[in-house]
C-alpha cells in the first residue's frame, strides 16, 4: 500500500511555519493599521510606539518567512 498518490503531500512542518507566517504577517498588518487609524489623532509619542511595534512586528514576519525558506532548503519539501 504506498503511502500517498498525492504528489505534493503537505509537510506538517511546512503548514506549521505556513500558518506562523501568516498570524505573524496577520499581526503587522494590524499594527499598521493602528499607525494608520493614529493619523490626526496620535501624538509623536504615540506615533513613535505604534511605529516601534510596526517594526517589531515586520521582523517577526520577515523572521518566520526565512523559517519556512530554510525548513523547505533543509528538508526539500
Ligand atoms: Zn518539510
Amino acid at each position: 500500500m504506498p503511502k500517498s498518490t498525492v504528489p505534493n503531500e503537505v509537510c506538517d512542518q511546512k503548514a506549521h511555519l505556513v500558518n506562523e507566517y501568516e498570524t505573524a504577517t496577520a499581526e503587522y498588518l494590524r499594527t499598521v493599521r493602528v499607525l494608520k487609524r493614529g493619523i490626526g489623532i496620535h501624538t509623536r509619542e504615540d506615533y513613535e510606539e505604534v511605529r516601534a511595534a510596526v517594526e517589531r512586528t515586520r521582523v517577526r514576519s520577515e523572521d518566520t518567512l526565512q523559517d519556512l525558506d530554510n525548513h523547505i532548503w533543509e528538508h526539500g519539501c
